[in-house]
């Protein structure tokens, strides 16, 4: 399998879905306003963006079906392939070299003149680096890990990230810090669907992700040494920039859009310094718009939906899948779909996500036969299944996390719904029979639809 952007980029392509824009674009504020407007329109290859010869790719997974496509999988089969990819990942394999690596160019070199990074939002202070996948090793125990944190350019070979502190890049960091070290990091942009979204699975500290993206990809993702550092990266990728994580000297952020669409305050952002970066022949830079934004929203969504369910399923097994929405932020809302939930189970699995995810604060139970993309659906059952005064539960003063858009003094209510039939519905069948034409009618229709 080809691991790289490139073999996405052709399969949207045939399928129709890429829209290259020829003329030139600013990448300051005017390519990410494009990007807005196109929404949930086609992928947009920026050919031509003002100042730079390395194209900007970017909306690529502005809805579920396309990070499927971008797997190489049907839609309905997306959050199953990733409880797999969790359950089971694949060891990734290393190889003597890689495009990623045909251009290295060292000594720190400047990142504003280099890549087409967008400055996106009107009060933030600077070009954020938003898709940059960032490799690290815990300094005790060697084991990797995989993020995405937002990475502001600043001048000459410096960045400054912006880690939550919730984050496993912060606990690796803390640990260096503890032990004196410097904490090594690879940034790399412009990756397989299968890595982008592997970076995004609220797995446990020690989880390498690169398993998880060699089980998305059905085959050992195939790694290559860093240049300047004790680093593996992804030998298909685009780009690479290897450097260290500072933790003394923070400065201090401004204002920073978030998913819910505003801007947060977070304060002191650590500084990152590049030595090197390396690159493929002429490099594809993509960008993810930040904010309130599709393909922020659902790359995020798609992994913790799954990491979700597949908590849910280990102590309640008849949960068939945690849908995270896109209208929930891709963050706080989750639909979860059960299979003939027993009296008061619906409620457990919601106690159960919540403590699972902490993000999550409004949680609505349906059962398997409704479809929990297609929001009509949703709501019929709330109509058809959920009784009020029985069915809805407020839980007030839940510790929160820090970019709910409604917390106070770190805390927020947490809503439970559950709109599935009970066991005792069954007793009234009168009510709940479809009323529709007979089942083998039905089908023998839909099978012959076209000759009609
Ligand atoms: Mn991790």
């Amino acid at each position: 399998m080809n691991q790289s952007l490139r073999a996405v980029i052709d399969t949207f392509e045939k399928h129709g879905y890429l829209h290259t824009v020829e003329i030139e674009v600013d990448p300051v504020f005017e390519l990410g306003a494009v990007l807005f407007h196109r929404g949930h329109d086609k992928a947009q290859l920026f050919k031509n963006v003002k100042g730079y010869d390395i194209p900007v790719l970017g909306n690529l997974y502005n809805d579920y079906k396309k990070i499927a496509l971008g797997l190489g999988v049907a839609p309905e089969d997306l959050q199953k392939t990733c409880l797999e990819a969790i359950e089971k990942g694949i060891t990734p394999e290393r190889v003597a070299a890689g495009p990623v690596q045909d251009v290295v160019l060292e000594n720190g070199p400047d990142i504003k003149k280099l890549l087409p990074v967008p400055v996106w939002f009107e009060r933030e202070q600077g070009p954020y680096i938003s898709a940059g996948v960032i490799v690290a090793r815990d300094p005790e125990t060697g084991k990797r890990n995989i993020s995405i944190a937002r990475l502001r350019v600043e001048g000459g070979n410096m960045l400054l990230a912006g880690i939550a502190p919730t984050h496993h890049l912060h606990a690796l960091l803390k640990k260096a810090e503890a032990l004196g070290k410097p904490l090594e990091i690879a940034v790399v942009i412009g990756n397989h669907t299968a890595v982008l979204l592997a970076s995004q699975f609220y797995v446990d500290l020690g989880h390498d992700e690169y398993e998880i993206a060699g089980r998305l990809l059905g085959e050992p993702l195939k790694l290559v040494k860093c240049r300047s550092i004790d680093l593996e990266v992804p030998a298909e990728a685009e780009i690479v920039l290897e450097g260290v994580l500072h933790s003394e000297d923070m400065v201090e952020e401004g204002a920073v859009s978030e998913f819910h669409g505003f801007y947060e305050y977070y304060g002191p952002c650590n500084r990152v310094s590049i030595k090197t970066v390396t690159h493929r022949q002429k490099p594809i830079y993509q960008a993810i718009l930040p904010g309130y934004a599709p393909e922020h929203l659902l790359i995020g969504g798609a992994a913790i939906g799954a990491t979700t369910c597949h908590a849910l399923k280990k102590k309640i097994p008849n949960v068939t899948s945690v849908l995270i929405t896109e209208g929930g932020m891709g963050r706080v809302h989750a639909i979860i779909s059960m299979h003939r939930p027993k009296a008061g189970e619906g409620k457990r699995a919601i106690m159960l996500a919540m403590g699972h995810t902490n993000l999550l604060k409004l949680v609505i139970v349906v059962d398997d036969d409704i479809d929990p993309h297609d929001w009509t659906q949703v709501e019929w059952s709330l109509a058809a299944r959920m009784r009020g005064d029985e069915d809805i539960f407020i839980i007030p003063g839940v510790k929160a996390d820090r970019c709910d858009p409604l917390e106070k003094d770190l805390m927020i209510a947490k809503v439970g719904i559950v709109a599935t039939r009970r066991p005792g519905d069954s007793l009234t069948p009168d009510k709940y029979i479809p009323a529709q034409a007979p089942e083998e009618i039905l089908a023998k229709v839909k099978e012959q639809l076209d000759k009609y």
